[in-house]
């Protein structure tokens, strides 16, 4: 957009420079296609700046196996995805994907997570789910100091973890290193759509392309429906507390509990339907630091440095939208409550699918279509 008005034309527009937003501008960049990117600014909800930086794939997808393996998709890719933004940006994400454990705190908890993990795998069928539900004892060999309630956990080969701040940072430098052009603190806010041909404003300024990419986060609520599409997402805020570093290790991500590679202790995150309210509040962070400690007391001794709250971006269902509008062809959504796990598939499965012009039918259950539930006579 020129400084003093003025329109712009690319091949692409991507609504959204959060995490969503810049994977897939990037993917679209590394198309070949000549995109934009269109950021409010750092006003937003701060899911892609305050997340718990999991790529996180063993609970994903229960009675939907088209997540399960989108997420598989997206955390094989991630290798590549992190290697490739190391060499072009210099920026290494901290990608470690040793697997991971999700604890369990007495026997009811355990039981209901080896039939969660049971479900998984035979909802898997042919594609295959390793799991393995692993005892007390198995776990005191490489988890020393466990508190006396934990029963045991489930563990999958395909997790990992990564600095989120770092994956944001490269993915925009990635995407300005390959001459995309980077549009901050501009909020869309007029749309002139047309098959193909879409006119984005913000005030006097204009940006126009034959594609557009909603991945405004919670943002796309109201973009979506301007260009025949429906992006019902809702807030849900998450509260992290932070520790001072400390020498002992995990090998492994712990689910609520992970070790970052500079020595710090994340513990999270709590689930809260409290519309747009980012505030902190005294009785959730004691509820994280109090199962926290009962998982290893010694957690007790370290004190807490940072914490902070955040909103997802939560479909009603809590599995990804993903779209593609009838009435005005080249116009696309992108939803998650799992930005990071997916920043692998946004930026070499989905950008493609974009940049071809459709989205593969492996998509169209992420299709919004499935909230058009007819009315009950
Ligand atoms: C507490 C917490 C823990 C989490 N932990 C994990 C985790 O461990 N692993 C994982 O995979 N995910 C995790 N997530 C989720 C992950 O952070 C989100 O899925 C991801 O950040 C969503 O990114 P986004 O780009 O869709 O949204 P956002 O980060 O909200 O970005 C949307 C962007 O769109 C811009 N925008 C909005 N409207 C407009 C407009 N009209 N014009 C221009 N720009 C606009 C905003 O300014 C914003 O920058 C967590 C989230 C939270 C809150």
């Amino acid at each position: 957009m020129g400084q003093n008005g003025g329109m712009q034309r690319y091949d692409a527009i991507v609504i959204g420079g959060g995490l969503v937003g810049s994977a897939i501008a990037y993917g679209l960049q590394r198309a070949g296609l000549d995109a934009a990117l269109v950021d409010e600014g750092d006003v937003a909800f701060r899911a892609s700046r305050g997340n718990f930086g999991l790529v996180w794939v063993q609970s994903k997808g229960l009675g939907a196996p088209h997540y399960q393996r989108w997420t598989r998709l997206s955390a094989e890719e991630w290798p590549k995805l992190a290697a490739e933004l190391g060499e072009r940006t210099g920026v290494a994400v901290g990608l470690e994907q040793p697997g991971g454990l999700q604890l369990c705190l007495g026997e009811g908890e355990f039981s209901e997570r080896q039939a969660t993990m049971e479900q998984m795998r035979a909802e898997a069928g042919n594609f295959g789910f390793e799991y393995r539900m692993l005892g007390r004892d198995e776990l005191e060999e490489t988890l020393p100091g466990l508190g006396a309630e934990v029963t045991g956990g489930s563990w999958t080969p395909y997790d990992g973890h990564v600095n989120s701040l770092y994956l944001l940072h490269a993915l925009h430098r990635g995407f300005l290193a390959r001459r995309g052009t980077y549009i901050p603190n501009r909020t869309i806010d007029y749309a002139g759509v047309a098959p193909n041909d879409f006119r984005l404003g913000s005030g006097a300024d204009e940006v126009c392309a034959p594609k557009v990419v909603l991945a405004a986060g919670l943002g796309n609520a109201a973009l979506a429906p301007l260009f025949g599409l429906c992006a019902p997402v809702r807030p849900q805020r998450g509260q992290i507390l932070v520790t001072e570093r400390t020498e002992r290790t995990w090998p492994i991500p712990l689910g609520s509990l992970r070790q970052t590679l500079e020595g710090s202790i994340m513990l999270g995150s709590s689930e809260e339907e409290v519309g747009f309210d980012t505030g902190q509040k005294p009785e959730v962070m004691q509820a994280i630091a109090a199962r926290a400690v009962r998982t290893f007391p010694w957690l007790a001794e370290l004190q807490i440095v940072r914490a902070w709250a955040a909103l997802r971006v939560m479909p009603p269902d809590g599995k990804p939208i993903y779209d593609e509008s009838v009435r005005f062809s080249g116009a696309f959504t992108a939803n998650c409550h799992s930005g990071v796990t997916l920043a692998g598939a946004h930026a070499n499965v989905f950008a493609p699918m974009v940049a071809a012009g459709s989205l593969d039918p492996m998509m169209m259950p992420f299709s919004a279509k499935r909230f058009d539930v007819p009315a009950a006579a």
